[in-house]
């Protein structure tokens, strides 16, 4: 069956039925290449065989790339890759056990202690938790609504603000609708904004207005929840199928490389540059607040993996040397708390070369000076189905690299928001006391 009767399957059984598809026995495979040739081979099926679901392309620069088989598929699978002597391991068997211990929980109204981060939730429980928010601190967090879907929905957002005139923090979550653990970060980043009384947290929260969208794809992520856990793209219907893959769909280098003009593949880029409402209308409200962004962070899944622009080529762009040096050291703040080694670098250096995607035209457009893209845990174990039990340890750790990032960030002269204030008046401070001392 391949991907493409799959998803014919997928769209008109469950819309009939109601039903979730279930991947029982489907297999989730860990390959490591053990060089570009077998990582040619690797290419070869991706771009020529719809029956598997790569969870990871198989670029220049890969360790590892996942696949997920059917169970019926697993045999040819095994067959191409014995037949190549590439080495593989396989850490789920059946993803639906993986899949049933996710747990989504409910978030009751009202009720801001329903909220955690020891499970997942659907869009309703975040979109009904960011109004309670809303309501709980009327004096700090707005309602924001950043764009329209296909399907109608709001593109809904919190903004953060202890005051006016600050410069901006801009959060994108939830762009790829089946990486779940990328709402939960934010929704946690979110919280601790809130509620941390760590020093450091409660200055970047008073320092900065923050921009937080926990789900910039609302329809696939709706639909990842009802139907098909899988599911990546939006929800736009294109001819036998559904979906434009939303991170190839911006306007720089649309279409150019890593990208797909077939709508049946998971990265089909849509008819042209913001073709879709989602991005149309997201880049329009980035547009009218473009020049006060200091940091923009996409949030994707997943491999351990901090990216900045550009996708199209490995070239040291823009200020590429003071965005490795603060996006590194931020990664070694993120490494000390349980270990977990982040790899920085441009997209097309650090995984494949792929254009479309939000955060090259946030940079080149917007000219915003600190523009990332974390690839969050884990590193091909679980994939996209991360277990509850890791979204704490993930949000833990990405916090504290957030935390350092904006502090590498003022001392490579970046992002001053309230430093600026608190500098100028030590340095008063300061000269009083000399003068007195020397008096
Ligand atoms: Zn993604």
């Amino acid at each position: 069956m391949s991907k493409f009767i799959l998803l014919g399957l997928i769209l008109t059984v469950p819309s009939i039925f109601g039903e979730k598809f279930r991947f029982d026995n489907y297999a989730l495979y860990k390959i490591l290449p053990k060089n570009l040739g077998e990582i040619k081979f690797l290419q070869g099926l991706y771009e020529s065989d719809n029956r598997f679901d790569f969870w990871t392309v198989p670029g220049p620069f890969a360790e590892f790339v996942n696949v997920l088989s059917s169970p019926e598929h697993r045999n040819d699978l095994e067959t191409f890759l014995v037949a190549h002597d590439i080495d593989y391991e396989i850490p789920q068997f059946n993803l639906q056990d993986a899949i049933d211990r996710e747990a989504v929980k409910p978030y009751v109204r009202s009720d801001l202690t329903t909220m955690g981060w020891d499970s997942y939730y659907d869009l309703d429980a975040i979109y009904a938790w960011m109004d309670d928010l809303a309501k709980e601190y009327p004096s700090i967090v707005t309602i924001i609504i950043g764009g329209t879907t296909f399907e109608g929905r709001q593109i809904k957002g919190v903004k953060i603000s202890h005051g006016t005139g600050r410069r901006i923090i801009f959060l994108e979550g939830g762009i790829h609708a089946r990486e779940w653990i990328s709402p939960a970060t934010v929704t946690y980043i979110t919280n601790e904004l809130l509620t941390s009384d760590n020093e450091e947290t409660v200055a970047a929260a008073r320092d900065f207005d923050w921009y937080i969208f926990p789900v910039t794809n609302p329809d696939g992520y709706v639909y990842s929840h009802s139907t098909f856990r899988m599911w990546r793209k939006n929800r736009r219907p294109v001819r036998d199928t559904f979906g434009v893959d939303l991170n190839r769909n911006w306007n720089n280098n649309w279409l150019v490389v890593g990208a797909s003009s077939d709508e049946t593949r998971d990265d089909y880029a849509g008819h042209g540059p913001f073709s879709e409402p989602e991005t149309r209308t997201l880049s329009t409200y980035l547009a009218s607040i473009g020049d006060k962004i200091d940091l923009y962070l996409s949030f994707h899944s997943y491999g351990h993996l901090l990216l900045l622009p550009f996708g199209n080529t490995t070239e040291p762009l823009a200020n590429y040397n003071d965005s490795m040096a603060i996006g590194r050291r931020a990664m070694g703040a993120l490494s000390v708390r349980f270990g977990t080694q982040y790899k920085t670098g441009n997209i097309a250096e650090a995984i494949y070369k792929a254009t479309g995607g939000s955060i090259d035209w946030v940079k080149e457009t917007l000219k915003v000076p600190l523009v990332y893209c974390y690839e969050l845990r884990d590193n091909g174990t679980e994939g996209f189905v991360l277990p509850p039990s890791e979204i704490m340890p993930n949000n833990l750790e990405v916090m504290d690299s957030l935390l350092d990032m904006i502090l590498q960030a003022r001392r490579f002269g970046y992002m001053s928001g309230g430093f600026e204030v608190r500098a100028s008046l030590s340095v008063i401070l300061m000269a009083l006391l000399a003068k007195w001392l020397y008096n």
